[in-house]
Protein backbone atom coordinates (compact mmCIF):
# COMPACT_ATOMS: atom_id res chain seq x y z
CA UNK A 1 0.00 0.00 0.00
CA UNK A 2 1.10 3.17 -0.96
CA UNK A 3 2.29 6.36 1.62
CA UNK A 4 1.18 8.73 -0.29
CA UNK A 5 -1.37 8.89 -3.86
CA UNK A 6 -2.07 11.70 -5.74
CA UNK A 7 -5.66 10.60 -7.72
CA UNK A 8 -6.20 13.21 -10.79
CA UNK A 9 -5.08 15.57 -9.24
CA UNK A 10 -6.13 19.80 -10.08
CA UNK A 11 -4.33 22.34 -8.94
CA UNK A 12 -4.88 26.47 -8.86
CA UNK A 13 -5.47 29.55 -7.25
CA UNK A 14 -8.80 31.49 -7.86
CA UNK A 15 -9.72 29.20 -11.05
CA UNK A 16 -6.70 29.41 -12.50
CA UNK A 17 -4.92 26.09 -13.22
CA UNK A 18 -1.64 25.10 -12.55
CA UNK A 19 -1.18 21.57 -12.74
CA UNK A 20 -3.91 19.45 -14.27
CA UNK A 21 -4.88 15.61 -13.79
CA UNK A 22 -1.81 14.87 -11.85
CA UNK A 23 -1.18 10.90 -10.47
CA UNK A 24 1.26 9.59 -8.49
CA UNK A 25 2.01 7.42 -5.90
CA UNK A 26 4.60 7.36 -3.28
CA UNK A 27 5.65 4.17 -1.30
CA UNK A 28 7.73 4.06 2.00
CA UNK A 29 11.03 4.14 1.45
CA UNK A 30 10.84 5.97 -2.18
CA UNK A 31 13.17 8.97 -3.26
CA UNK A 32 10.63 10.99 -5.39
CA UNK A 33 12.44 14.26 -6.98
CA UNK A 34 10.16 16.44 -8.30
CA UNK A 35 11.32 18.73 -11.18
CA UNK A 36 10.16 21.18 -13.40
CA UNK A 37 10.82 24.50 -14.82
CA UNK A 38 10.64 27.59 -12.45
CA UNK A 39 6.55 28.46 -12.06
CA UNK A 40 5.21 25.12 -13.14
CA UNK A 41 4.23 24.59 -9.83
CA UNK A 42 6.20 22.54 -7.68
CA UNK A 43 5.52 24.48 -4.39
CA UNK A 44 2.04 24.58 -5.04
CA UNK A 45 1.70 20.87 -5.38
CA UNK A 46 4.21 20.77 -1.75
CA UNK A 47 0.95 23.07 -0.32
CA UNK A 48 -1.21 20.60 -1.54
CA UNK A 49 1.19 17.58 -0.21
CA UNK A 50 1.36 18.97 3.15
CA UNK A 51 -2.70 19.95 3.74
CA UNK A 52 -2.25 23.27 3.06
CA UNK A 53 -3.92 23.80 -0.25
CA UNK A 54 -7.07 21.61 -0.99
CA UNK A 55 -6.79 20.41 -4.80
CA UNK A 56 -9.44 22.16 -7.38
CA UNK A 57 -10.37 18.51 -8.06
CA UNK A 58 -9.09 14.98 -7.37
CA UNK A 59 -7.25 13.74 -4.14
CA UNK A 60 -4.27 13.19 -2.42
CA UNK A 61 -4.22 10.95 0.64
CA UNK A 62 -1.57 9.01 2.79
CA UNK A 63 -1.86 5.63 3.76
CA UNK A 64 0.44 2.79 5.27
CA UNK A 65 0.01 4.30 8.48
CA UNK A 66 1.77 7.62 7.14
CA UNK A 67 -0.84 10.10 9.25
CA UNK A 68 -1.15 14.05 7.32
CA UNK A 69 0.67 15.22 10.18
CA UNK A 70 4.29 13.03 9.71
CA UNK A 71 5.36 14.40 7.42
CA UNK A 72 8.29 16.39 7.68
CA UNK A 73 8.95 19.51 5.69
CA UNK A 74 12.07 21.58 5.06
CA UNK A 75 11.50 24.95 3.52
CA UNK A 76 13.67 27.00 1.28
CA UNK A 77 15.63 29.05 3.28
CA UNK A 78 15.18 32.65 3.33
CA UNK A 79 17.46 35.71 4.82
CA UNK A 80 15.87 36.35 7.84
CA UNK A 81 16.19 32.45 8.90
CA UNK A 82 19.58 32.49 7.84
CA UNK A 83 19.95 35.18 11.10
CA UNK A 84 17.98 33.38 13.76
CA UNK A 85 19.39 33.79 17.31
CA UNK A 86 18.64 30.70 18.86
CA UNK A 87 21.15 28.00 20.04
CA UNK A 88 21.18 24.57 17.84
CA UNK A 89 20.06 22.33 20.79
CA UNK A 90 16.86 24.70 20.87
CA UNK A 91 16.12 24.59 16.82
CA UNK A 92 16.07 21.00 17.25
CA UNK A 93 13.82 20.75 20.10
CA UNK A 94 11.68 23.03 19.01
CA UNK A 95 11.06 20.30 16.03
CA UNK A 96 10.57 17.38 18.13
CA UNK A 97 7.66 18.41 20.54
CA UNK A 98 4.71 16.26 20.42
CA UNK A 99 1.95 18.12 19.40
CA UNK A 100 -0.56 17.14 21.81
CA UNK A 101 -0.68 20.67 23.04
CA UNK A 102 1.56 23.36 24.24
CA UNK A 103 3.58 23.47 27.36
CA UNK A 104 6.63 25.34 28.60
CA UNK A 105 8.66 21.90 29.05
CA UNK A 106 9.84 19.24 27.23
CA UNK A 107 9.39 15.61 28.36
CA UNK A 108 12.37 13.27 28.61
CA UNK A 109 11.24 11.17 25.47
CA UNK A 110 11.14 14.28 23.09
CA UNK A 111 14.64 15.73 24.96
CA UNK A 112 15.98 12.18 23.80
CA UNK A 113 14.83 12.48 20.20
CA UNK A 114 16.23 15.94 19.65
CA UNK A 115 19.74 14.44 21.01
CA UNK A 116 19.49 11.56 18.59
CA UNK A 117 18.61 13.76 15.85
CA UNK A 118 21.60 16.00 16.04
CA UNK A 119 23.36 12.58 16.30
CA UNK A 120 22.08 11.30 12.96
CA UNK A 121 23.13 14.94 10.96
CA UNK A 122 26.40 15.01 12.65
CA UNK A 123 25.69 18.71 14.12
CA UNK A 124 26.20 17.41 18.31
CA UNK A 125 29.20 19.02 18.88
CA UNK A 126 27.24 22.02 17.65
CA UNK A 127 24.34 22.20 19.80
CA UNK A 128 25.37 25.12 22.20
CA UNK A 129 26.17 27.54 19.18
CA UNK A 130 24.05 30.45 17.73
CA UNK A 131 22.77 29.05 14.58
CA UNK A 132 23.25 32.58 12.68
CA UNK A 133 27.01 31.95 12.90
CA UNK A 134 27.16 28.53 11.56
CA UNK A 135 28.10 27.69 7.92
CA UNK A 136 25.15 27.87 5.56
CA UNK A 137 25.63 23.80 5.26
CA UNK A 138 25.47 23.74 9.12
CA UNK A 139 22.37 25.20 9.15
CA UNK A 140 20.36 22.90 6.96
CA UNK A 141 22.04 20.26 8.60
CA UNK A 142 20.23 21.82 11.91
CA UNK A 143 16.91 22.59 9.99
CA UNK A 144 17.41 19.15 8.65
CA UNK A 145 17.32 17.85 12.16
CA UNK A 146 14.85 19.90 13.08
CA UNK A 147 12.07 18.99 10.38
CA UNK A 148 12.61 15.27 11.25
CA UNK A 149 11.53 16.06 14.75
CA UNK A 150 9.06 13.72 16.17
CA UNK A 151 8.30 12.49 12.45
CA UNK A 152 10.56 9.30 11.22
CA UNK A 153 8.47 8.99 8.23
CA UNK A 154 8.66 11.15 5.20
CA UNK A 155 10.73 14.41 4.84
CA UNK A 156 9.47 17.09 2.26
CA UNK A 157 12.60 19.35 0.73
CA UNK A 158 12.25 21.84 -1.12
CA UNK A 159 15.73 22.85 -2.98
CA UNK A 160 17.60 22.31 0.26
CA UNK A 161 21.31 22.81 -1.41
CA UNK A 162 20.50 26.13 -2.78
CA UNK A 163 23.23 28.63 -1.74
CA UNK A 164 25.59 25.99 -0.27
CA UNK A 165 29.61 25.24 -1.67
CA UNK A 166 29.71 22.08 -3.85
CA UNK A 167 31.33 20.00 -0.83
CA UNK A 168 28.28 21.27 1.60
CA UNK A 169 25.99 19.99 -1.28
CA UNK A 170 27.17 16.78 -1.77
CA UNK A 171 27.81 16.61 2.58
CA UNK A 172 24.19 17.14 2.22
CA UNK A 173 22.73 14.91 -0.40
CA UNK A 174 24.78 12.45 1.57
CA UNK A 175 23.45 12.90 4.91
CA UNK A 176 19.90 12.91 2.97
CA UNK A 177 20.33 10.00 1.22
CA UNK A 178 21.74 7.93 4.17
CA UNK A 179 18.22 8.85 5.99
CA UNK A 180 16.65 7.20 3.01
CA UNK A 181 18.44 4.11 2.86
CA UNK A 182 19.52 3.64 6.45
CA UNK A 183 16.56 4.89 8.30
CA UNK A 184 13.97 4.07 5.59
CA UNK A 185 12.71 7.68 5.78
CA UNK A 186 10.63 8.72 2.14
CA UNK A 187 11.80 11.34 0.83
CA UNK A 188 10.24 13.98 -1.83
CA UNK A 189 12.39 16.24 -2.82
CA UNK A 190 11.85 19.42 -5.29
CA UNK A 191 15.17 20.45 -6.97
CA UNK A 192 16.54 21.59 -10.11
CA UNK A 193 19.44 19.56 -9.92
CA UNK A 194 19.23 17.37 -12.77
CA UNK A 195 22.56 15.79 -11.86
CA UNK A 196 21.48 14.95 -8.19
CA UNK A 197 18.22 13.56 -9.34
CA UNK A 198 20.04 11.01 -11.25
CA UNK A 199 22.19 10.22 -9.16
CA UNK A 200 19.75 9.47 -5.52
CA UNK A 201 15.99 8.99 -6.87
CA UNK A 202 14.07 6.15 -7.03
CA UNK A 203 10.85 8.03 -8.69
CA UNK A 204 10.83 11.25 -10.94
CA UNK A 205 7.82 13.35 -11.03
CA UNK A 206 8.43 15.93 -13.71
CA UNK A 207 5.80 18.60 -14.00
CA UNK A 208 4.18 21.28 -16.08
CA UNK A 209 1.09 22.67 -17.08
CA UNK A 210 0.66 18.87 -17.91
CA UNK A 211 2.32 16.15 -15.90
CA UNK A 212 4.71 14.87 -18.02
CA UNK A 213 6.31 12.24 -16.61
CA UNK A 214 5.80 10.38 -13.44
CA UNK A 215 7.57 6.69 -12.95
CA UNK A 216 10.90 5.23 -11.79
CA UNK A 217 14.02 7.02 -12.82
CA UNK A 218 14.98 4.60 -14.80
CA UNK A 219 11.74 5.18 -16.86
CA UNK A 220 12.39 8.35 -16.59
CA UNK A 221 15.56 8.22 -17.90
CA UNK A 222 14.69 6.58 -21.23
CA UNK A 223 11.47 8.39 -21.69
CA UNK A 224 12.14 11.58 -24.23
CA UNK A 225 11.19 14.26 -21.18
CA UNK A 226 13.80 12.70 -19.42
CA UNK A 227 16.79 12.65 -21.90
CA UNK A 228 15.98 16.38 -22.63
CA UNK A 229 16.73 17.09 -19.29
CA UNK A 230 19.17 14.76 -18.22
CA UNK A 231 21.14 15.52 -21.47
CA UNK A 232 20.84 11.55 -21.79
CA UNK A 233 23.06 11.11 -18.32
CA UNK A 234 23.16 7.33 -17.36
CA UNK A 235 22.40 6.56 -13.81
P1 LIG B 1 7.36 26.46 -8.86
O1 LIG B 1 7.47 26.08 -7.40
O2 LIG B 1 7.48 25.28 -9.77
O3 LIG B 1 8.31 27.55 -9.25
P2 LIG B 1 4.80 27.60 -8.09
O4 LIG B 1 4.02 26.48 -7.53
O5 LIG B 1 5.45 28.55 -7.13
O6 LIG B 1 5.89 27.02 -9.11
O7 LIG B 1 3.88 28.46 -9.04
C1 LIG B 1 3.07 27.88 -10.05
C2 LIG B 1 2.15 28.95 -10.66
O8 LIG B 1 1.22 29.38 -9.67
C3 LIG B 1 2.89 30.20 -11.12
O9 LIG B 1 2.29 30.64 -12.31
C4 LIG B 1 2.64 31.19 -10.00
O10 LIG B 1 2.63 32.49 -10.49
C5 LIG B 1 1.28 30.77 -9.48
N1 LIG B 1 1.13 31.05 -8.03
C6 LIG B 1 1.94 30.62 -7.05
N2 LIG B 1 1.50 31.02 -5.84
C7 LIG B 1 0.39 31.75 -6.06
C8 LIG B 1 -0.54 32.46 -5.23
N3 LIG B 1 -0.41 32.48 -3.91
N4 LIG B 1 -1.58 33.08 -5.82
C9 LIG B 1 -1.75 33.05 -7.18
N5 LIG B 1 -0.91 32.41 -8.01
C10 LIG B 1 0.14 31.77 -7.49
Amino acid sequence: MAQLIGKDVTLGYEGNVVIEHLNFSVQTGDYLYIVGENGSGKSTLMKAILGLKSPMAGTITTGDGLQPDEIGYLPQQTAVQRDFPASVLEIVRSGCLNHSGFRPFYTKQEKQLALDNMERLGITHLAKRCYRELSGGQQQRVLLARALGATQKMLVLDEPVTGLDPKAQLELYELIAQLNRKDGITILMVSHDMEAAVKYASHVLHISKTPLFFGTKEDYLRSKIGQTYTGGTEA
